[in-house]
């Protein structure tokens, strides 16, 4: 079992106390009475996404300010995790624009990104698991003019639609090089198309993506090559997705604590206790505050700690939604009730990239040197 250091920074900071209950308060009215037609029906609330960028939710990652965007994206998943989901594709979104060198892509697309008038992800599941052995990368790039030609397709890209816009990467194959670039859907040679459906998260517009000779202009562009900036945003990447953990811990807990007053004399038996997952979390939200301090600290160690803070809290989070269940009892097994749809929830965290199995791997690569390959 890998253990991480956590430091005993000081108590974990709100995105402004301001914005902070802004996006509580709108997560309670907006969201919450969404969250079953979310999970159950698919339903994408993209309107919310809509409110959340005009009241500012999203300027904390365009300024690079992950702490408090960690804690937006948190008070979103405390409600509904295919939200809080979607809260951090766009942030990570975000990222990969306000951190490109090409001022083109910048002027393009980061004010519209940050304030939600332009939605849109990442697909970068695949090209993590080439970069750490997994797997070959799916997409294939040739050059032409200043922009790029790109074919192959990419299984899963959620927070897409028409007009929207994700990050990936393409392998040139002129000469191996790899580009950074951005996909809008519905431009010429970019197809989607619905996937899933899916035991969670089913609202979170995921679809494939399958590019056809598709033209990517310059604007498009935001890193050739991307070995500089690849490092500049990989902490951040990985580092906002502690939110989804925080917020979907903290609603374990709420869970547990709620049904104390009537099973509260037979539950204090079972083995994860309220009070100390509520001491694990906190742990947890100052480590991701002392990451967040420094996002482009390019340092083994800094790397290090980032993926051990997400494996560590991925592993948490699946044991909360457990105990969460435990607690409630046949309340919570109901179709309609909430610790059943964070338990299948839950295991989204563990399995989205870095998954926890490919988190086990990176760390053992960097404490042990490069471990099994995939076969060629
Ligand atoms: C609801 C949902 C939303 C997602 N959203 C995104 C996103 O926005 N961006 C993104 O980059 N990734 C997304 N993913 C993919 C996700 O991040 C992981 O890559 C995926 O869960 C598999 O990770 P893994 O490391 O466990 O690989 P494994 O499950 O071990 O899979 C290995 C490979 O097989 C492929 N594979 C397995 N089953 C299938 C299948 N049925 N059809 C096609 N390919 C398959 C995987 O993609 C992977 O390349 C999403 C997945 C889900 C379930």
């Amino acid at each position: 079992m890998q253990t991480i250091t956590l430091s005993d920074a000081a108590a974990p900071k709100p995105a402004t106390p301001e914005l902070g209950a802004t996006v509580s308060a709108l997560a309670d009215t907006e969201l919450a009475p969404l969250a079953v037609r979310i999970d159950r029906d698919g339903l994408y609330p993209e309107p919310f996404l809509r409110r959340l960028g005009a009241v500012g939710g999203f300027r904390p990652v365009a300024a690079a300010d992950l702490s408090s965007q960690v804690d937006v994206i948190a008070r979103v998943s405390e409600v509904c995790l295919s939200t809080g989901f979607l809260a951090w594709c766009q942030s990570a979104l975000i990222w990969y624009v306000r951190n490109s060198p090409n001022a083109a892509a910048r002027e393009a697309w980061l004010e519209p990104a940050a304030a939600a008038r332009l939605l849109g992800g990442t697909g970068l599941s695949n090209p993590m698991k080439a970069f750490f052995g997994i797997e070959r990368l799916r997409l294939k790039a040739r050059r032409a003019g200043d922009g790029f030609i790109v074919d192959g397709t990419l299984p899963w890209v959620s927070n897409l639609g028409e007009g929207h816009v994700f990050g990936t990467i393409a392998e040139c194959v002129d000469d191996g090089s790899k580009v950074f670039f951005l996909a809008e859907c519905g431009a010429p040679g970019v197809e989607i198309k619905r996937a899933g459906p899916f035991i969670a998260l089913e609202g979170t517009a995921t679809y494939a993506v399958r590019f056809k000779e598709a033209p990517i202009p310059y604007r498009n562009v935001l890193a050739d090559p991307i070995d500089g900036y690849l490092s500049r945003i990989r902490a951040g990447f990985v580092l906002l997705q502690s939110g989804m953990a925080l917020g979907l811990i903290r609603d374990c807990i709420a869970i547990m604590r709620e049904v104390e007053p009537a099973l509260g004399h037979v539950n204090r038996f079972l083995e994860v206790q309220p009070d100390a997952l509520e001491a694990e979390c906190a742990a947890f939200a100052r480590e991701a505050q002392a990451l967040a301090e420094d996002p482009f600290d390019p340092s083994p160690g800094h790397w290090r700690r980032v993926i051990a803070l997400r494996l560590a809290a991925g592993e948490a989070t699946l044991k909360a939604a457990q105990a969460a269940m435990l607690h409630a009892g046949a309340r919570g097994y109901l179709a309609s009730a909430r610790p059943q749809r964070r338990l299948r929830e839950a295991q989204f965290v563990a399995i989205v990239t870095p998954a926890t199995k490919q988190l086990r791997k990176m760390l053992h690569d960097l404490d042990d040197g490069p471990g099994v390959q995939r076969p060629q």
